[in-house]
């Protein structure tokens, strides 16, 4: 096993049933496989010319950790104009906040601290966040256009994983744990490849009916829930009918969370 770090991928062709992946030190390397797991976006989907790449996506998210006053076994979804935030602890006794914006959001109100103080402080929750806790980044991570368009698990041979295969919207959380899984998945699969069960064609088969299967409809559910958010009457008028159902909650939970795996 060799890691090579340090070091990115700028290229992976396929030609004569084998890839060749180009990196950054102008190494060229052979492979019989290759997996992507380079997350959300890279210029590797520029150059596998992906359809989710070709749009612009109105979506920016800006991440915090804190310390704050606030228990540790809650998560914390608030909502405002044009997107939504969260809260949540993370490890040392801090807490993770970050939100989902848009850009036009950002562009009405010119920075993030104005936009801050203009819309997400209208709601009193976020409000106390931003008056009672300590910020511990000097600037807050900006993560510019985030696409929940989806996705292919398969692009020109090559394997996808984790979020290059398909991003959750964070609203249902678990990205982690989805490209946990999806590793799982493909090692699976992959082993009856090189154990010689499957052939190539085979292989691609069967990852992207077994990814689909457990993936594709909570990223459906996941994209649909988030729509609500963000605009406050419709995700008040959501909340209010779902609270004396929480029938319907468990299955909205059930569907974008899935089951555990071992
Ligand atoms: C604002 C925000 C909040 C989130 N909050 C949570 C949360 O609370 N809980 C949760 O579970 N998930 C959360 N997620 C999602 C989670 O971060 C991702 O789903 C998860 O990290 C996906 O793992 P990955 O391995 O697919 O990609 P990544 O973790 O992004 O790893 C990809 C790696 O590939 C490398 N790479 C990229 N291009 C190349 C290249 N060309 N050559 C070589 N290497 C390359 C990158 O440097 C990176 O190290 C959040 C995401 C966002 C945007």
């Amino acid at each position: 096993m060799q890691f090579i770090l340090n070091t990115s991928v700028t290229d992976v062709t396929f030609t004569d049933d084998q890839f060749t992946v180009s990196l950054s030190n102008n190494q060229k390397l052979t492979a019989d496989l290759v997996i992507g797991a380079y997350g959300k976006r890279a210029n590797l989907d520029r150059q596998l010319q992906r359809s989710f790449f070709q749009k612009r996506s109105p979506y920016l998210a800006v991440k915090y950790h804190i310390r704050t006053d606030f228990p540790r076994n809650l998560i914390a979804l608030h909502n405002f104009n044009d997107g939504y935030a969260g809260l949540s602890a993370i490890e040392n006794g801090k807490y993770c906040f970050c939100y989902l914006t848009t850009r036009s959001n950002l562009k009405k109100h010119g920075t993030i601290a104005q936009m801050e103080k203009a819309v997400l402080q209208q709601n009193p929750f976020l409000k106390r966040v931003f008056h009672e806790s300590d910020f511990l980044y000097e600037q807050p991570e900006v993560i510019n256009e985030i696409s929940f368009a989806p996705k292919s698990c398969l692009e020109n041979h090559i394997l996808m994983c984790g979020d290059a295969a398909g991003l959750i919207t964070p609203l249902c959380g678990n990205g982690m744990a989805m490209a946990i899984h999806g590793a799982k998945i493909i090692s699976e699969q992959v082993t009856h490849y090189l154990q010689g069960r499957y052939s190539r064609l085979q292989l691609e088969q069967a990852y992207s009916h077994h990814w689909q299967k457990q993936f594709t409809t909570r990223l459906q559910v996941g994209r649909f829930i988030q729509g609500l958010f963000g605009r406050p009457l419709l995700s008040e008028a959501t909340v209010a009918l779902l609270r004396p159902l929480p029938q319907a909650v468990q299955f909205l939970m059930k569907n974008t969370h899935g089951k555990a795996f071992n």
